[in-house]
């Protein structure tokens, strides 16, 4: 429904309300809000968006995201020197940072860029898996970490993975599904405990 008499005005509200978890209220307030801060915010705005549209792209190799002026290389892809024996395939950008903050894993990374699904809205050439066989190959990859979501299109998308590498040679783990840090037994949801019970370990004692 438009509100205002202004079809330019109708068409930035109705973009705004396609960016995830926007809908039409809270993207005419942001509209509204632009108008109000046209030269302290919509003007930057504006052009950041045309400079990172003009220039920041999705690596065909790794998945991540990049100046399109660096060139790629399949040695080099998300490369740090610290870690290069393994690689840690996840869903998406936001995942990597996610695991980058932990500090608990920095090395190569494999952005898929989506998951595999019923649906089929993503194939296996649109989350680089051949790329990712290279990449396994052409770095002498000991170990792939497949991170992806507990979802049925996350585990369906890591045993599709598994099976596509498994003739390669490589170690393939996934991460443990059990109980969050301070998590107490009476408030977990019934998936989480399965999980936990089910993928149970040895107590180890030092
Ligand atoms: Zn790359």
């Amino acid at each position: 429904m438009n509100f205002s008499t202004e079809p330019d005005l109708d068409e930035l509200i109705a973009l705004v309300s396609k960016l995830p978890g926007l809908g039409p209220k809270s993207s005419r307030r942001i509209a509204l809000y632009l108008l109000k801060n046209r030269e302290n915010v919509m003007k930057p705005l504006s052009k950041s968006l045309e400079k990172v549209h003009a220039k920041i792209i999705r690596c065909n190799l790794c998945g991540n995201i990049k100046s399109k002026e660096v060139k790629c290389d399949i040695k080099k892809c998300s490369y740090s020197p610290k870690n290069y024996e393994q690689i840690c395939v996840v869903e998406n950008i936001a995942d990597m940072w996610a695991m980058e903050s932990t500090n608990v894993f920095q090395g190569h990374y494999h952005i898929l860029g989506g998951t595999l699904s019923a649906l089929g809205n993503s194939s296996p050439e649109d989350l680089l898996i051949n790329s990712l066989l290279n990449r396994i190959k052409e770095n002498k990859i000991k170990e792939v970490i497949l991170a992806t979501s507990a979802t049925i299109e996350g585990q369906t998308t890591a045993h599709y993975i598994n099976d596509s590498i498994k003739d390669l040679g490589v170690k393939v783990t996934k991460l443990a599904h059990g109980l969050p840090v301070g998590g107490e037994i009476e408030y977990l949801d019934d998936g989480t405990l399965f999980s936990a019970f089910k993928f149970r370990s040895s107590l180890v004692s030092d």
